[in-house]
C-alpha cells in the first residue's frame, strides 16, 4: 500500500496546531483519510505523528494509524469498525497480501 502524509493548520481551532492526515493512493490519486486526521498542538507532537504513519501500518479503509507492533489489533478494529464493508476475515486476505487498495478501493472508482 502506498501511503504519504499530509499536514496542514488546524486554522478551525481556537488552540490551533495542526492535522496530521494519512493519504492512500488508489492508483490515479491519494484519497484522504480525513476521517482518522489526527490533531497536533506542537510541531514536536506533529513530527511524531508524521513518523507513525509514514512507518506503522495503516489501516486501508479509515487511515487508522496502529502502533509498532505491525499488525496487532486490527482485527478488534475492523470488527469494531468495517465488518459492514467487508468481513474481517475477506479483508484480512486482502490486506495480508498487500491487495485491499487495488479490489477494494481502486475499483469502487
Ligand atoms: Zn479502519
Amino acid at each position: 500500500m502506498k501511503t504519504k502524509v499530509e499536514v496542514y493548520p488546524a486554522t478551525e481551532k481556537a488552540e490551533g496546531g495542526y492535522w496530521v492526515v494519512v493519504c492512500i493512493s488508489v492508483g490515479s490519486y491519494y484519497k484522504h483519510m480525513e476521517k482518522s486526521r489526527v490533531h497536533c498542538l506542537d510541531k514536536q507532537t506533529m513530527a511524531e505523528a508524521v513518523w507513525n504513519a509514514l512507518n506503522n501500518k495503516v489501516c486501508p479503509e479509515c487511515g487508522h494509524v496502529f502502533s509498532t507492533h505491525g499488525w496487532d489489533g486490527i482485527d478488534a478494529h475492523w470488527r469494531a469498525n468495517h465488518e459492514d464493508v467487508i468481513s474481517y476475515e475477506n479483508a484480512w486476505k486482502l490486506i495480508s497480501k498487500n491487495k485491499y487498495v487495488e479490489v477494494m478501493l481502486a475499483s469502487a472508482e
